[in-house]
């Protein structure tokens, strides 16, 4: 069997490769443990840095639920396999598992799945075999919220250029490395055209440098129902991160569900690998859940590191297991006749060395991770310009009371009411809508003199006036880019 072949990341003394091993909480010790003997079953030069994250950290009274000891060995290694970990009612605030995604910047989240071998689903037979690759770190997960008026909440979704080129390469390059034909991006580009549209004309615009594979734009709604229909279409999908969330739930349980859905978080010099599914608390400690998510993550893990042979093994013996039927979980067969975790893990044990004819190994080569070294200010205009202001007020007046109000609020200054909106919708002057108002509104203020930039002396001056009569919550500047908007138009706004 081949050495490892990656050059970063810490070694032991007698030449095998350092994995960080987090058993995490509730079914994770068990699985994790089948996992790890799998993997130490195939000879495979790998040894295990063993850390703690999770509950029993946060009751501790670690806020993050990740201690330092745990985050160094993960520089030190460069790779984890980790059990789910869970944050206990009443502890931390923020999951130990986001906090580890974003210490490490692990910016996408692979997650493959493949019909297995004597998992009956409704969709045996038809060959299912794709990969969801889900941007990781940006979008609305990155969980900027706030509170508008004490009744309208608001969140940030952030969606950067730099973000958009780095997992659209990693896309491109993974399905390069597993042979792959077509990349499907999937967006809501035809609603949110700024944010969603970044990475569809990212994606647009990096195709072409990989002529081999072909490249498909699809609506992310349209994309859930062919995923249903007919999703032996496709090969890999590229996504934002809450698209990605859900579409990868979705694929996961047309194979069989969450015992059977690996994934793995990668970053430029770290990755995470760890199964789909969360801590089954229900299922700790009884040695009954099914470990195959973990197993197949191991297989991910091992490639990762160049340990190409012994991944296959560990696949092929797992999908032989399952085949021959001879030791499977009660989440496929129910309780009567069930195999332990433990029971699964030694028939795959013993099958190692063998392959299954009905799911060839794939013929892959190492991942290219993309070495951007992008800078932070990637899009440079030529021209910039700030046309306008958004002024967010909280008000319980009418629009037909309101406008006027801010109109004259602002007469004098040097811009003028353009449209108010509600939640989106233009509601002053009144386009004719049917709209229930709440108590945000959002006033779009334009410069009266065009052609200048709106100062910063003039936009408090014209928050001030605003201020005067009214309480403002949020402002955003109206840009221009290049002479193009950077901002969209409410609906009704012409
Ligand atoms: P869960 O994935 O633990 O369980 C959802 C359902 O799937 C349950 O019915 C469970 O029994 C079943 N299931 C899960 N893994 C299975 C397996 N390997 N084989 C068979 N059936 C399996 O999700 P949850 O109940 O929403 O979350 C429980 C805890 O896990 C929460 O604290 C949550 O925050 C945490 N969580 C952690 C991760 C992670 O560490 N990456 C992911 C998801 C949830």
């Amino acid at each position: 069997m081949d050495a490892p072949e990656t050059t970063h990341g810490a070694m032991t003394p007698d030449g095998k490769r350092l994995v960080t091993l987090i058993p995490g909480d509730g079914v994770g010790p068990e699985v994790v443990d089948a996992a790890r003997r799998i993997v130490e079953a195939t000879g495979a030069p790998v040894a295990w840095d063993e850390q703690q994250a999770g509950g029993e950290v946060f009751k501790q009274g670690l806020p993050s639920g990740v201690p330092q000891a745990t985050i160094d060995s993960i520089h030190r290694t460069r790779v984890v396999l980790k059990g789910p970990l869970a944050t206990p009612v009443g502890f931390g605030e923020k999951s130990a598992n986001v906090t580890l995604r974003k210490l490490f910047e692990t910016y996408a989240n692979i997650r493959p799945v493949r019909e297995m071998p004597g998992v009956p689903t409704p969709y045996s037979g038809r060959g299912i075999d794709l990969v969801v690759v889900r941007e990781n770190v940006e979008d609305l997960y990155a969980g900027i919220e706030y509170m508008q008026t004490p009744g309208v909440a608001e969140a940030l979704k952030l969606i950067s250029h730099k973000g958009c080129e780095k997992i659209v390469r990693l896309a491109f390059e993974f399905a390069r490395s597993e042979g792959r034909k077509t990349v499907h991006c999937a967006t809501k580009s035809n609603i949110m055209k700024l944010t969603e549209g970044t990475l569809k004309r990212t994606f647009e615009a990096i195709a072409p440098e990989y002529p081999d594979i072909e490249a498909h734009h699809i609506i992310v709604d349209n994309a859930a129902h062919q995923l249903v229909k007919r999703p032996e279409q496709f090969d890999v999908i590229v996504t934002t991160n809450m698209n990605g969330d859900i579409l990868s739930d979705l694929t996961s349980a047309l194979v069989g569900g969450l015992g059977f859905a690996p994934s793995a978080n990668i970053g430029d010099d770290i990755a995470i690998f760890e199964a789909v599914h969360g801590s089954a608390p229900k299922y700790a400690g009884k040695d009954v859940i099914n470990p195959t998510a973990v197993i197949l993550t191991a297989a991910m893990m091992l490639r990762h590191i160049g340990l190409f042979d012994q991944a296959s093994a560990v696949e092929q013996a797992t999908v032989v297991t399952w085949e021959e039927g001879d030791a499977r979980t009660r989440d496929v067969v129910g309780d009567a006749g069930a195999a332990t975790t433990s029971a699964f893990a030694n028939a795959v044990i013993a099958n190692l060395g063998r392959t299954s004819d009905r799911y060839p190994a794939r013929v892959r080569t190492p991942l290219q991770m993309p070495r951007l070294n992008l800078p932070p200010d990637l899009v440079k205009p030529e021209t910039r310009r700030v046309v306008g202001l958004d002024v967010f007020v909280e008000s319980a007046l009418s629009p037909n009371e309101l406008g006027p109000s801010i109109e004259r609020a602002v007469d004098g200054s040097a811009v003028a009411l353009k449209t108010i909106s509600s939640r989106g919708t233009q509601v002053y002057p009144s386009a004719g809508a049917v709209t229930d108002t709440v108590d945000a509104f959002s006033c779009r203020l334009m410069q009266i003199d065009g052609g200048t930039d709106l100062t910063d002396d003039q936009t408090v001056d014209v928050l001030a006036r605003v201020g005067a009569e009214h309480r403002w919550v949020h402002v955003e500047k109206l840009q221009e880019f290049d002479g193009v908007s950077g901002f969209t138009k409410a609906q009704g706004e012409d």
